[in-house]
């Protein structure tokens, strides 16, 4: 092999990008070989990079046939390998340890990003590891801003934030796309949830915000992949002001508002509570996208507008485009929000029907939800039964919720069994089988449970619920007294309680955990998280703004009876964003009509 290229721009050299079988690629190919270049080093790169997408052996042949490929060529081939044959990441790794034992080669700067990008799936993260003090041995101890972009996202993927952290406050000087890298892994993960539907990690979403701020300060741009991240963490915290600072930047600085960042706005809006504007948005995109679509409809599915989601559906197909994954589970969580059984069905019918597409574990999930909601429990289990792979944690706490809702203890049972073996350090799990056996007053049952959850060590999930006042988020836990403001809160809340009572509202003892005597049970319930938030925001807003609440928790009956009096009572709308939709209590009555 030699490294001086005379003809690097040789025409024919030019033409193998453009090959889309391997039969043209081989003509090419051959034309080469005979004009002499294919043994240069520029040439031979187009050769690994043009034959990698078109056939792992042919590459694999070509590359064993240099004679002493340089470490530029190896990590050609690693990195064309791991981006197109992802089931063979074990050659890209093969190929990085035939460098090792080299005597006369030595990793470099480039080598690492694609085998780190490889690590994050599960079976290679201790790989990943290792490679992390190849680095350290290799490369110079500021190396390579991709490198630490690629090491810090390999930790975040795993999960390990604090390391992923400590890598970046290593960084002397980020640049933009270390930026992105951090911000993006912190708004990924804290957001990870099959559907996009539920709640993500607010401790996460705040490190982005806060990150945020810190880049700002250092006077580093943002772009539209910084501000995606910034969105997504807006919409988990309900942080409405920053997002519309956000959406104000994007015009304002003349960024593109392309696809992404349109998705990602109409998330934010449609997660806030602000529905109309997250339409409004929606409609108002240069372009739409399949994406733009799903997110749109997720909108009015959580906001529980069924039937409107599956006309935005329809429109969408109509419109040529493909739905994906999130659109099924999205327009599927639509119809089981409000009861539309059979229009669920025949979504979950046309994925393999009409798309001819394998259904996955969560088109099974929104099934069962679909079923279980509407209380077809056991068809929802027959359902389970069925199911080609094995059902996971969700589709058996939604089959264990629905079974609370319709008091069928039996099911329930079965599903928190099957939960219990799946995630035995959830909470959630047991509180919804001691709240049912509560319910019906079998109290043994409760302490039963209650006991399990001890010997296991487990501790209930406390409910928080967070609300924006003037543009800066509040936090309360359930009976909180660290506010500044608490005691104007909890004179206020005696105040809710007396007119509630007085509008007639008996409180629903039984929501409140077990093992607490009647009276207390009362207390418990008027210092749920909401409550505080509720007080507060009547304290500290202004009489024309909804207020706005997101709870990390299911809301109780007897929170949710009581917000729409208290829609009423002080003519208030309040919008609330529990762990699974929107309720929006206005002059009585809530949007999701009960149904939740
Ligand atoms: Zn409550
Ligand atoms: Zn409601």
């Amino acid at each position: 092999m030699k490294s001086f290229n005379p003809k690097c721009h040789h025409p024919t050299v030019q033409l193998l990008g453009k090959c889309k079988t391997l039969y043209a690629f081989k003509q090419v190919h051959a034309q080469l070989i005979t004009t002499g270049l294919n043994i240069y080093t520029y040439p031979l790169s187009r050769i690994l990079l043009s034959a990698s997408p078109l056939s792992l052996t042919y590459v694999l042949t070509i590359f064993n046939q240099i004679k002493n490929p340089t470490v530029f060529l190896f990590n050609i081939l690693i990195s064309s390998i791991i981006t197109h044959h992802k089931s063979h990441t074990h050659i890209a790794y093969g190929l990085y340890n035939r460098i090792l034992t080299h005597k006369n080669l030595t990793p470099n700067s480039f080598t690492y990003p694609s085998l780190f990008k490889a690590c994050g799936s599960h079976p290679w993260f201790r790989y990943g590891l290792a490679l992390h003090t190849h680095v350290l041995k290799f490369l110079e101890p500021n190396c390579d801003h991709y490198v630490q972009a690629s090491l810090l996202n390999f930790y975040a993927n795993l999960g390990k934030f604090d390391v992923a952290r400590y890598l970046f406050n290593q960084i002397s000087k980020p640049d933009l796309a270390t930026w992105n890298s951090i911000l993006t892994a912190y708004a990924r993960n804290a957001s990870n949830s099959a559907s996009g539907l539920t709640n993500g990690d607010s401790c996460l979403s705040l490190e982005v915000l806060y990150l945020f701020t810190e880049m700002q300060n250092s006077l580093v741009r943002p772009n539209e992949i910084t501000l995606v991240a910034v969105l997504s963490a807006c919409s988990d915290l309900g942080a409405l002001s920053q997002g519309i600072w956000a959406h104000a930047y994007v015009i304002k600085n003349n960024l593109n508002l392309n696809c992404h960042v349109g998705t990602s706005l109409i998330d934010m809006y449609s997660k806030c509570g602000c529905l109309s504007i997250a339409y409004q948005t929606f409609d108002n995109l240069p372009q739409r996208d399949t994406s733009c679509y799903s997110a749109m409809i997720g909108g009015f599915a959580i906001h529980g507008y069924g039937q409107r989601a599956l006309d935005l559906y329809q429109k969408m197909r109509l419109e040529g485009l493909l739905p994906d994954n999130v659109t099924f589970v999205v327009s599927m969580f639509a119809c089981s929000h409000v009861g539309l059984v059979e229009e669920g069905s025949k979504i979950f019918d046309s994925i393999q029907e009409d798309y001819g597409i394998e259904p996955k574990l969560e088109h099974y999930g929104c099934l069962v939800d679909l079923l279980a909601r509407a209380g077809r429990l056991q068809e929802a289990e027959e359902r389970i039964k069925k199911m080609p792979m094995k059902p996971n944690a969700i589709i058996w706490r939604s089959l264990l919720g629905a079974a609370r809702v319709h008091g069928n203890l039996a099911i329930g049972e079965v599903a928190l069994k099957h939960l219990i073996e799946l995630e035995p350090e959830t909470s959630g799990n047991y509180v919804l089988l001691s709240n049912m056996y509560a319910k019906i007053n079998r109290w043994e049952d409760v302490k039963r449970v209650r006991k399990l959850m001890k010997d296991n060590g487990i501790n209930k999930m406390p409910g928080i619920s967070l609300v924006e006042i003037n543009g800066s988020m509040h936090e309360f836990l359930i009976g909180d007294k660290a506010h500044p403001s608490t005691k104007e809160i909890y004179s206020k809340l005696e105040e809710i309680n007396q007119r509630l009572l007085e509008h007639g509202h008996k409180p629903r003892t039984k929501e409140v955990l077990f093992d607490i005597e009647e009276e207390e049970k009362e207390d418990a319930l008027s210092y749920h998280s909401e409550r505080l938030a509720i007080a507060f925001a009547l304290i500290a807003s202004e009489a024309s703004i909804p207020i706005r609440i997101i709870k990390n928790l299911r809301v109780c009956s007897d929170c949710h009876d009581s917000s729409k009096l208290v829609s009423v009572i002080y003519q208030r709308e309040i919008i609330v964003r529990d762990r699974n939709r929107f309720h929006h209590f206005k002059d009585g009555t809530c949007s999701c009509l009960d149904y939740w």
